[in-house]
């Protein structure tokens, strides 16, 4: 596994591989790896015998009384993981190499970034979509893979291929999640073991929204109500719970066309988020 900290040295080796008409699958990611890391690194392992993993905490993407400073940082661990997954590359710059003195350009989206985490993170998907299009072209993937545990960032970076006509395909990966249902991340680190006991309380509410509509509700307010509650009770302070259409991320006006619930909730200082297709696209989303 070669491990590339240069920019200039990335894209030498990328426009190699695209020289030579390589596929290249890439996994963009802030390190401190967990199994659900890993798993896209293994999926990206079947688009492409090339596989380049990223390890880098985005200054950029964090808001100033974020948790950029004391984001869990293993780059040894990470490396050994990386490994065993398969990973061919890992890139793995210092913020000075992606962001040299002088550096101000962005790339915003306009509507996507005004709904769920956008609105109470500003300028973090500008951030976010800034980072990845360098990826990108330094990496140079015809494939690239994003967890749908992160839904908003995976429809702001599809979009962002579609507007910019990037040559590159994103596949979604579905959330992988411990076996009490809490979504992986790097996050849970911070957790407190009271607040691990009731962290999987989060899925376990967008499940049980999800009987709810499958047993015959048809009232998102009244539903949306039910979640809010029983995360309440649970101990979470809710920063949003929504349901909204998978595409726009609009506030969705009926639970007959599809619709994702969407949620952020903190416990303690810890910010975590999840997601469920309350109703799905087509069947097989439906264990999402
Ligand atoms: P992060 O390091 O948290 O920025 O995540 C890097 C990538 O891993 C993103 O595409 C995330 O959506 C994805 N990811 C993080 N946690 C999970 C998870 N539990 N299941 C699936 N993908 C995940």
């Amino acid at each position: 596994m070669d491990v590339i900290r240069s920019a200039v040295r990335m894209k030498e080796v990328a426009q190699d591989w695209r020289r030579r008409g390589l596929p290249v699958a890439l996994v963009p990611t802030m390190g401190a790896l967990h199994d659900g890391h890993l798993a896209l690194v293994r999926t990206a392992g079947q688009h492409a015998s090339t596989v380049v993993a990223s390890l880098f905490v985005n200054p950029i993407q964090f808001g100033p009384r974020e948790d950029l400073a004391r984001y869990p940082r293993d780059l040894d661990g990470d490396l050994r993981k990386l490994r065993s997954a398969g990973a061919t590359h890992v890139f793995a710059p210092e913020a000075s190499e992606m962001y040299p003195e002088g550096f101000q350009t962005r790339v915003v989206l306009e509507r996507l970034p005004e709904h769920l985490c956008g609105r109470s993170r500003p300028g973090h998907f500008a951030g976010v979509a800034t980072v990845v299009l360098k990826l990108f072209h330094l990496c140079g993937p015809t494939v690239a893979v994003f967890g749908m545990k992160d839904y908003q960032q995976v429809l702001v970076v599809e979009r962002m291929v579609r507007d910019l006509d990037l040559d590159v395909r994103i596949v979604r990966h579905p959330t992988v999640r411990e076996p009490d249902g809490l979504a992986m991340s790097s996050r849970n680190a911070y957790l407190t073991p009271k607040e691990r006991r009731v962290a999987p309380e989060l899925y376990a509410t967008l499940r049980a929204l999800r009987d709810l509509v499958v047993a015959g509700e048809r009232d998102v307010s009244r539903l949306v109500t039910a979640g809010r509650d029983r995360l309440g009770k649970a101990g979470f302070a809710v920063e949003y719970l929504e349901v909204v259409d998978p595409d726009t991320l609009d506030p969705a006006t009926s639970l007959d066309a599809p619709c994702v619930a969407a949620v952020a909730a903190r416990l303690g200082s810890t910010r975590l988020i999840d997601n469920l297709q309350l109703v799905p696209s087509d069947a097989e989303e439906c264990t999402r």
